[in-house]
């Protein structure tokens, strides 16, 4: 084991994936020297189980990266959505006269983890290791002060004030520091698959909430579209026994469906039939989680990317000066940890209630009908589903009078029943 003279480092960061990398250059910009670590050695190397959709909430951290023009450049589509109800679409619009709805991308993996890695090694500050995979922590009087690495050379020891964890929901760095997980049951499966020449109703992203299936067809740069669907799991059984003909024929019996059989598929049918929801406290003595390692929420929502770039300026801006030598870090980390909990606790509480493929409670119910029905609370709907206001402000006393007098309004509009699953049977 060899500790380099040139170890000089205020942060290491295992993982060099979304998080991990937008950490390493808002951190760098603030003068801290980042050490950034990725196990694998293919600099255009991305996540493969994933389906590129970047809430608007992520839009201000993709900003202050400076990545926006390139985002526009590699052809990332900006989002905007419809979500098809019981009570019809909710299609959020600007209002006449008013601010255009906030977005951020639809931007698939393979374009973006290489832009964003590539802008983290290009930014002062910043050594981009690949091929380093983190392998054990340095403690002392029970703090990590650092990192072991196997790479192809042997084994290494950098040494850091603070060590972050940006390695995915089955974090190393969580793992040797022993920081247990909470899980939530996931009961629905996800496949998806990549198509060409696949127009959608406006252009935009389509949204289909079955109750408690769901399905998504979301277009990407290139001109690829990516096609979702996430149905309870207790249909696994069924949908195995021929995956394709399943997920065609799910997608086919879709309300309004994409018109899949005229496009070109251009990657296989893949996914994921077992994905609880998880988190962990985000700090420990000398280390801090960010993105999947401290919370992994459903992929049903899409957010796992903006809360990835989001807990990375979260972290950014409680420790780099601590970090720098200039500041209490123990301070700090509490400072992020609180944030992180106040930004994302409530909208990961309510997902793993929904994640038990249960039909809308009456809440929803509530809100979802009014947005069907009413452009302010479909407006409501896109900030909530953006990510950009909390649990706690999307259900305020004034959007849930304001829903409840929308549906007094419709009281003579029969109250429709959940749809009727879908099924190959159906079709
Ligand atoms: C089916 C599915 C669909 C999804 N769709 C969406 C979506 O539409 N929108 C959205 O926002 N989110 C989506 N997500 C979630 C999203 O993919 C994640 O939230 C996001 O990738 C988290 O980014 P991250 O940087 O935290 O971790 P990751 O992207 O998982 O990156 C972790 C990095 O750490 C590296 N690493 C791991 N171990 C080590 C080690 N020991 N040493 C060094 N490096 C290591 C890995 O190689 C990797 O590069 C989806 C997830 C799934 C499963």
């Amino acid at each position: 084991m060899t500790t380099h003279e040139n170890d000089a480092y205020d942060v290491v960061i295992s993982g060099a994936s979304i998080a991990g990398s937008a950490a390493a250059v808002l951190l760098a910009r603030r003068g801290v020297r980042v050490a950034l670590l990725e196990r694998r050695s293919d600099p255009a190397a991305y996540k493969v189980l994933c389906t590129h959709y970047l809430q608007p909430c992520a839009y201000p951290v993709l900003d202050e990266l400076g990545l926006v023009p390139a985002l526009e450049k590699a052809g990332a589509v900006r989002n905007e959505a419809r979500w098809y109800t019981r009570w019809g679409w909710i299609e959020p619009k600007a209002a006449p006269g008013g601010p255009e709805l906030p977005y951020a991308y639809n931007i698939r993996r393979s374009t973006l983890d290489p832009l964003i890695r590539s802008h983290a090694a290009r930014t002062p500050g910043v050594d981009l290791l690949l091929g380093h995979t983190v392998s054990g922590l340095i403690q002392e009087a029970g703090r990590t002060v650092g990192v072991r690495v196997s790479t192809a050379e042997g084994e290494r020891e950098i040494r850091a004030r603070l060590v972050i964890g940006a390695d995915g929901k089955d974090s190393a760095v969580a793992r040797f520091a022993g920081a247990p997980a909470r899980l939530h049951r996931n009961q629905r499966f996800s496949y998806f698959a990549h198509f060409r020449d696949l127009p959608l109703r406006d252009g935009i992203t389509q949204s289909w909430f079955l109750e408690p299936d769901v399905a998504y067809a979301m277009p990407n740069d290139d001109g690829v579209t990516v096609v979702a669907v996430i149905p309870d799991k207790k249909r696994l059984p069924d949908f195995r026994r021929d995956l394709e003909g399943s997920f065609l024929d799910f997608v086919r019996a879709l309300p309004e469906a994409p018109p899949i059989d005229s496009a070109e598929r251009v990657t296989k049918i893949t996914g994921t039939v077992n994905y609880p929801l998880h988190s962990r406290k985000p700090t420990a003595p000398g280390i801090a989680f960010i993105g999947d390692a401290a919370l992994a929420g459903d992929p049903l929502w899409g957010v796992g990317c903006g809360w990835a770039l989001q807990s990375a300026q979260w972290l950014a801006e409680a420790v780099s000066a601590a970090v720098s030598g200039r500041g209490d870090l123990e301070q700090a980390l509490a400072a992020y940890a609180r944030r992180h909990r106040r930004g994302l606790h409530g909208h990961q509480h309510l997902a793993a209630d929904y994640a038990k493929a249960r039909p809308f409670n009456p809440f929803e119910r509530l809100m979802f009908s009014a947005a069907a029905r009413d452009e302010a609370m479909a407006r409501h709907m896109h900030l909530f589903a953006s990510r950009l206001i909390g649990p706690l402000r999307f259900l305020n006393p004034v959007a849930l009078a304001r829903a409840s007098a929308v549906n007094l309004r419709h009281r003579g509009t029969a109250v429709p029943a959940p749809p009727v699953p879908l099924s190959r049977t159906d079709s």
